[in-house]
């Protein structure tokens, strides 16, 4: 049980853990701080919040748990509004998509890293934000990745544990460069072949008219080019190491392809889509 706590970033994520935790009766006082004054009001119409505070520093004061879900360019100026600011009792927690930049950040600003810090990610969204996307089961039967560090106390692993679980997620451990290298793969790459894809055909003369086209497979391939700009522009920059790699790995294969296309190699074709669909069918 959270008896309050300070959510800084109400959006997507920090709205819907709020209201995932209230609904599963694990959170007493919800305060809620961020850029934007209009979200917040609205988040406190939406009963997502309880109250605004000022600042991050304000938000904290007597705040067993602190979650950070700014976008990543943002993290690095509210850690250092926190500074000095957090109870020893106080857990610190983010859910930043890359985890590698977090820890920097958190380094930098700290010094060291303060034993209640522990970076974590949810496995879950949608292509909306602002805290009116925000709903209760975001997290229900999704993965929560958890990146301890050598500093990080057992009693801030356990607690949010025990908060992830609440909200109906499982909650996996994994090293911060695991975490980056696994989901440059599993997600940043696709965005960016979602982005890449749409505006390609967004730039070609006709595009009302290949757009008019788009059926089902398009709209299932590029829902997420509808994501956030100033989130995935932060997520490619902090994690622009491992996603260099997939995205050099994957251009190769891409290569592969096109020349089988050219040279008219069927039974290529057909070998590449049939370990790709075996794949899917098994793991997705
Ligand atoms: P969002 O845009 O819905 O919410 C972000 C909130 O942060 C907004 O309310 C905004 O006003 C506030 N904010 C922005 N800059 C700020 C600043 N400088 N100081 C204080 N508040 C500020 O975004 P989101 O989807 O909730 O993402 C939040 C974090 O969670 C990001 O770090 C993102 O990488 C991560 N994340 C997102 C998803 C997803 O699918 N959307 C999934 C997992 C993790």
């Amino acid at each position: 049980m959270i008896e309050r706590l300070a959510v800084i970033g109400v959006g997507l994520i920090g709205g819907s853990l709020a209201l995932a935790l209230r609904a599963a009766g694990h959170v007493g006082e919800v305060i809620g701080c961020g850029r934007s004054r209009a979200n917040l009001e609205r988040a406190l119409t939406l009963r997502v919040i309880d109250r605004i505070a000022e600042d991050p520093a304000a938000a904290a004061r007597g705040a067993d748990l602190v979650f950070v879900a700014v976008p990543l360019g943002a993290m690095r100026a509210v850690f250092q509004a926190l500074r000095g600011q957090l109870a020893p009792e106080t857990v610190l927690t983010d859910a930043g998509s890359v985890k590698g930049s977090v820890v920097e950040d958190v380094r930098a600003v700290f010094r060291a890293i303060p034993s209640c810090f522990l970076p974590g990610h949810p496995i879950a969204g949608t292509e909306h934000s602002g805290v009116e996307a925000a709903f209760p089961e975001l997290y229900h039967n999704r993965r929560v990745i958890l990146t301890p560090l050598p500093e990080t106390a057992p009693n801030a692993i356990q607690r949010v544990s025990a908060m992830w679980q609440a909200c109906g997620a499982e909650v996996d451990f994994m090293s911060v460069a695991q975490h980056d290298e696994v989901l440059a793969a599993t997600s940043h790459l696709p965005h960016m072949l979602a982005f890449g894809l749409v505006d390609s055909l967004a730039r070609m003369r006709e595009n009302d008219e290949i757009f008019r086209y788009a059926a089902g497979g398009f709209r299932d391939f590029t829902r997420i080019a509808s994501s956030n700009p100033e989130m995935w522009r932060d997520i490619c920059l902090a994690n622009r190491e491992a996603l260099s790699a997939v995205l050099a790995r994957f251009s190769v294969e891409l290569a592969d392809l096109a020349d089988s296309i050219r040279r008219a190699d069927g039974e290529r074709l057909f070998e590449i889509f049939s370990r790709a669909k075996a794949a899917r069918d098994r793991y997705v």
